[in-house]
C-alpha cells in the first residue's frame, strides 16, 4: 500500500502539492459528487481525502494539506489518533449496536462518568449520550423545559446551535442555514450577544443589556433556559468581554433559569482548558458536547446537573444511536490522548504561537480589524481599514489563495468576513508556522 495511503500519525507531517488544487483525481471524483449528492451539501476545499494524521490531509491526487480546521474542531486529537484507532478497532469487533435503551453496555457509561468529572463544577452530575451536537441541543432544551415548567428560550445574536427545526430557530444566521426552511419552532428569544470588538461594551454592560431585553420582551417567569456559546463558533468566533458569562449565569441563578453552555465548539481543550467555560470559572447548569469528544466518530452529550437530568420520565431520552458504543470507544481513546498528551496544554502553545503570527500579519495588514480567540481557536476579523464595515470579498479571495497553496483554512462570522483557525492539537509547531507563513502570503498576494 502506498504510504500516503496510511492515516494516522505515521504520516509525513509536511505541505506537498504535487497538482494544482484541486487535482485531476479530485476533479473527476466532483463530476461524480455532482451526479450522486445533493448540490446543497457543498464543499469548502473540493480534494478528496484518502488520508489523514497530526496537522496533514491527503488526497487522491497524492497532494498533503496543512490543515487548520480539523473538520471544524472535531479532530483535535489528530485524526486516526493511536488510541482512538485502538479502542475502536476493539469495539468494533466485539459488538457494533444494542441500542443502550435495549441492553446496556460499559462504554456510554464510562463516558457519562468522563464527562461528569471533566465539565465544570464538583456538584453531582449526569449525562445523555446522542449523535449530533444538534441533539444534544434540542435535548438540553427538552430537559430544561420539564425541569422548570416554562417554554421560552434565549438565545443570542450570531450564535450557531444547529440545523434541525429547533436548533435553526435558534441558530441566528439566515444564510445558509435558515433560509426557506421556516415555519421555525416559537418560543425562542434572541438577545444581544457581548461582541467587544462592536460594541465597545465591559461584559458587565452587555449582560445588563441581554437581560434588559429578556426581562422585558420575555420576562424571566417564562423562561426555560438561556443558551450560549461561552466562545461563538460559527458566528464569528466572538469572544464575549470579560465578566459577561459570570453575570449572566448570577442573574438565571437568581430567577430559576437554567443555564446552558453549548460548548460544542468550544469543549475538550481547544480552548486551553478542558471547557471555555472553565476560563471564567463559570459552572453552567447543563453542558452540551460534540464535535472535539470522539476524535472524529459521531457522539454528543448533554452533561448536568443530575437534579435536572433527572426531572425527566423514563423513557423521555434517548435515540436509536444515541452512545454507540463504537463512538463512546472513540471518545475515552480521544480523552486518554488529551490526559496523557496535556492537550490543554499543548493548545495553550499552539494559541501563544498562532496569537504572535497573526499579530504580525495584522500589523502589516491594517484590513485586518480585531484577532482574538482563545488557546487554539483563533480568529482575525477582516474590515475595511480604520472601520467595522465586514469585507468578505478580501476574506474569501484570502482563504482561496490558502487553498491554492495547499492550506485548508474555514471562514465564519454573520458577515463572513472572519478567518478561524482550529489547528488540530496534534499539529507539529514547524507545520503551524508553514500554515501561517502561508496566510501572511496570502494577505500579501490580495492586498
Ligand atoms: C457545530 C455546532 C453545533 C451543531 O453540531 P452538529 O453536530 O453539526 O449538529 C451546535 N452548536 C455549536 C456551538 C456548534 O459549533
Amino acid at each position: 500500500m502506498a504510504s500516503h495511503l496510511t492515516g494516522g500519525p505515521s504520516l509525513p507531517q509536511e505541505r506537498r502539492l504535487v497538482t494544482q488544487i484541486p487535482g485531476p483525481a479530485s476533479l473527476e471524483r466532483l463530476d461524480r459528487k455532482k451526479q450522486h449528492v445533493a448540490d446543497g451539501v457543498g464543499t469548502t476545499l473540493p480534494v478528496f481525502v484518502t488520508a489523514a494524521g497530526g496537522g496533514v490531509l491527503v488526497d487522491v491526487d497524492g497532494n498533503s494539506l496543512i490543515d487548520l480546521g480539523s473538520g471544524i474542531a472535531v479532530t483535535s486529537v489528530g485524526n486516526a489518533a493511536p488510541d482512538v484507532v485502538s479502542r475502536v478497532q476493539e469495539q468494533v469487533a466485539a459488538f457494533t449496536h444494542t441500542c443502550f435503551m435495549i441492553t446496556p453496555y460499559d462504554g456510554y457509561v464510562d463516558v457519562c462518568a468522563a464527562l461528569a468529572e471533566l465539565t465544570p463544577g464538583d456538584h453531582a452530575k449526569k449525562s445523555a449520550l446522542f449523535n449530533s451536537g444538534a441533539e444534544a441541543v434540542e435535548n438540553a432544551v427538552k430537559i430544561a423545559r420539564v425541569a422548570t415548567g416554562r417554554d421560552a428560550v434565549a438565545v443570542f445574536d450570531h450564535a450557531y446551535h444547529g440545523r434541525t427545526n429547533l436548533t435553526m430557530a435558534m441558530t441566528a444566521k439566515n444564510m445558509p442555514y435558515k433560509q426557506g426552511f421556516g415555519p421555525f419552532a416559537g418560543e425562542v428569544y434572541r438577545a444581544p450577544m457581548s461582541y467587544p470588538f462592536r460594541d465597545g461594551l465591559s461584559g458587565e454592560e452587555a449582560a445588563a443589556r441581554a437581560i434588559d431585553v429578556i426581562e422585558k420582551q420575555v420576562g424571566a417567569s417564562n423562561l426555560a433556559c438561556v443558551v450560549v456559546e461561552p466562545i461563538q463558533g460559527e458566528g464569528g468566533f466572538v469572544v464575549p468581554a470579560r465578566g459577561f458569562l459570570p453575570a449572566l449565569t448570577e442573574w438565571c441563578t437568581r430567577n430559576d433559569v437554567v443555564f446552558i453552555a453549548d460548548e460544542i465548539q468550544t469543549g475538550f481543550c481547544r480552548t486551553g482548558d478542558w471547557f471555555a467555560s472553565h476560563h471564567e470559572g463559570v459552572v453552567p447548569d447543563l453542558v452540551t458536547t460534540a464535535k472535539g469528544i470522539a476524535g472524529g466518530l459521531p457522539l454528543a452529550a448533554v452533561t448536568g446537573r443530575a437534579d435536572l437530568m433527572d426531572s425527566v420520565h423514563v423513557g423521555g431520552l434517548g435515540g436509536t444511536y444515541g452512545g454507540n458504543p463504537v463512538a463512546c470507544a472513540a471518545a475515552l481513546g480521544a480523552i486518554e490522548e488529551m490526559h496523557s498528551h496535556d492537550l490543554a496544554g499543548r493548545a495553550r502553545q499552539i494559541g501563544a504561537l498562532m496569537h504572535e503570527r497573526l499579530t504580525a500579519i495584522a500589523g502589516d495588514h491594517p484590513v485586518i480589524g480585531d484577532l482574538r480567540g482563545r488557546g487554539a481557536m483563533m480568529a482575525i476579523e477582516l474590515c475595511e481599514p480604520g472601520t467595522t464595515l465586514p469585507d468578505p470579498v478580501r476574506t474569501a479571495a484570502v482563504s482561496a489563495y490558502c487553498h491554492q497553496q495547499g492550506v485548508v483554512t474555514l471562514t465564519c462570522g454573520t458577515w463572513g468576513n472572519v478567518l478561524r483557525l482550529l489547528p488540530p492539537l496534534a499539529i507539529s509547531n514547524p507545520l503551524l508556522h508553514e500554515g501561517l507563513d502561508v496566510l501572511a502570503e496570502a494577505f500579501a498576494a490580495t492586498a
